[in-house]
């Protein structure tokens, strides 16, 4: 052994970073490349948040904040949750985070450990698997197929339940497959994990806000027969395009708030306050933009999966949330890391292979289409000059 804890072998990392940096190392180079690979809305943050901030800075808020983040945001928080989703939530149970991702690390601190089972969606966000396997955990896959729209299966996923099961994740929206879980199904497994009450969920609820088609959101906090086991993620990055500024939250349950805010103390400290007083301006402010995006997304969405499927070998489903399509690719014996390699190294264009989300995820390529229409006309154009090559 060199010393080093055992496990740092096993975390995982988020490819979409290591494509990011090939892409820009190509740009540098003068190639035309063309992002589909990262997940970041390409709209910039609305100018009533930015200047927010501003204003918060010039007013000498240059100190730490409390460390579960300032009232007034997360009483903002527990507002507009309440407005989308009919619950009520005590903002002294709402952690604010450097992103989303955080609550993640923090939740899989206080559950991973060897011997437990963590079920987790596949193909599904790199990070979970990343620090399942960091903490020693064992990975349980739940299965999110294209025959069943990306979404899981209620029956099936109680079936993996086993006596070392102690956390469930979900993600609905999803990432990487755009996929939306009915209601029906959410309901389903609520009423199923009655008889599983040492069980808890972390519901990734981060893509609650980029839907399409009429869908609703349901965040698996309605439903009572869950409620004390459920922890909540969602935040700024997506919906309000502020990827950058590092921030989002965790609503826990009161018994285990207490930890993750001690992880919080240990590791992040607090957010910077001009960061959070942005976060007030965007959940209280005008939503005109986010509703704008939506519908630019939609759009895109339409023209993208309307086109791809004009392809031969190329199949794929128009998902109902989040903003990326998976579309199914058949070209001759290759991966999916060599398809998306070849895409990158020769036309220039940036993906992530299907299977960097898991297993179920091999055949498959995730395509960001938060980037503008002329890059999309491009894609298509490309991935046509390939598959017919
Ligand atoms: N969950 C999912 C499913 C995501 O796709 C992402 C971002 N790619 C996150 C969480 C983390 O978001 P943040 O940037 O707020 O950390």
């Amino acid at each position: 052994m060199d010393g080093l804890n055992k496990f740092i072998y096993e975390i995982g990392s988020d490819s979409a970073f290591s494509i990011l940096a090939r892409s820009n190392e190509l740009l540098k180079e003068g190639k035309d490349v063309i992002n589909l690979g990262i997940g970041q809305p390409d709209f910039p943050t609305a100018t009533n948040i930015v200047e927010s901030a501003v204003r918060a800075m010039r007013d000498g808020n240059h100190g730490y904040s409390a460390s579960n983040g300032i009232l007034e945001l997360r009483e903002a928080v527990a507002k507009d949750f309440f407005n989308r989703n009919n619950v009520e939530v005590d903002p002294d149970n709402i952690l604010i985070t450097p992103g989303g991702k955080a609550i993640i690390f923090y939740t899989l601190l206080i559950f991973g450990q060897p011997n437990v089972e963590i079920i987790t969606p596949d193909p599904g966000f790199i990070a979970y698997r990343s620090m399942i396997d960091y903490m020693g955990a064992k990975a349980v896959a739940l299965p999110n197929r294209m025959e069943n729209n990306f979404s899981f299966d209620a029956d099936e996923l109680l079936s993996l339940i086993n006596k070392n099961t102690r956390l469930i994740i979900l993600n609905s929206p999803a990432n990487p497959t755009g996929g939306v879980v009915p209601h029906n199904e959410l309901k389903k497994l609520a009423k199923g994990l009655e008889n599983y009450p040492e069980v808890f969920i972390l519901s990734d609820e981060i893509y609650s806000r980029i839907l399409f088609d009429g869908h609703k959101h349901t965040s698996l906090l309605s439903f009572p027969e869950v409620r004390e086991r459920v922890i909540v993620l969602d935040g700024w990055s997506k919906t309000y395009s502020m990827t950058g500024w590092r921030l989002g939250y965790g609503i826990f349950p009161k018994k285990i708030f207490k930890f993750a805010e001690k992880l919080a103390i240990n590791c992040h400290s607090c957010i910077s306050i001009p960061t959070q007083i942005a976060g007030i301006e965007a959940l209280n402010g005008n939503q005109d933009s986010v509703n704008k995006m939506v519908d630019v997304f939609q759009e895109r969405r339409d023209f993208l999966v309307e086109q791809i499927n004009t392809i031969k070998n190329v199949k794929c489903l128009s998902p109902g949330g989040a903003f990326y399509i998976f579309p199914k690719i058949k070209k001759k014996n290759m991966s999916s890391k060599e398809v998306s390699n070849y895409l990158l190294e020769k036309k220039f264009v940036a993906t992530v292979p299907g299977s960097s989300f898991g297993k179920n995820g091999e055949g498959f390529l995730r395509v960001s289409y938060a980037s503008n229409k002329e890059s999309l006309i491009k894609f298509i154009n490309l991935l046509k000059e390939f598959m017919n090559e």
